[in-house]
């Protein structure tokens, strides 16, 4: 196995690259996740950057903290080490509450109120690859239809 060159030599404005391996504790980690992390491991530490774990522990019907504690114990066994503390996505939301807030105060995010299967059985909706994809319905609400779903419903935000 031949092993690439990690070291970022030739661009002038890239400073010590941030990398992060942030896996979901909803099962075992497979061969993968370890090439993964080695890889961006390997990226933050041949530049001087640094290495971000942060678990996707935000699926509270799949996520399990003995996967977790497996997870660690994987990547101690695999020599990894990582900066700071381990974040987790369920600590965070002050963090991605604020980042929504700011993007709905530039005019950028909107409210969507409609569920998967209103997503699948709209005609119009073009299909990628990983099924339909959203066709837009709820991006022009009027002011008045948003506020008064938004007094009911637990809308999606999305980036217009
Ligand atoms: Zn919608």
């Amino acid at each position: 196995m031949t092993t690439p060159d990690f070291v970022v030599d030739n661009v002038d404005n890239i400073a010590a690259p941030v990398t992060r391996f942030a896996p979901s504790p909803t099962g075992l980690l497979h061969r993968g996740h370890a090439f993964s992390a080695v890889t961006a491991w390997r990226l933050a530490r041949a530049n001087g950057g640094r290495f971000i774990l942060r678990i996707e522990d935000i699926d509270t019907t799949r996520c399990r903290p003995e996967f977790e504690a497996a997870i660690l114990e994987d990547l101690a066994w695999l020599g990894l080490d990582w900066d700071g503390p381990v974040w987790r996505q369920s600590e965070r939301t002050a963090v991605y509450r604020a980042a929504l807030d700011q993007l709905v105060a530039l005019g950028v995010a909107y409210p969507c109120f409609c569920t998967r299967a209103d997503i699948a059985a709209a005609v119009a909706a073009p299909h990628g690859p990983e099924g339909p994809a959203y066709p837009g319905t709820c991006r022009h609400l009027s002011a008045d239809e948003r506020a008064r779903r938004l007094a009911s419903e637990t809308p999606a935000w999305r980036l217009d």
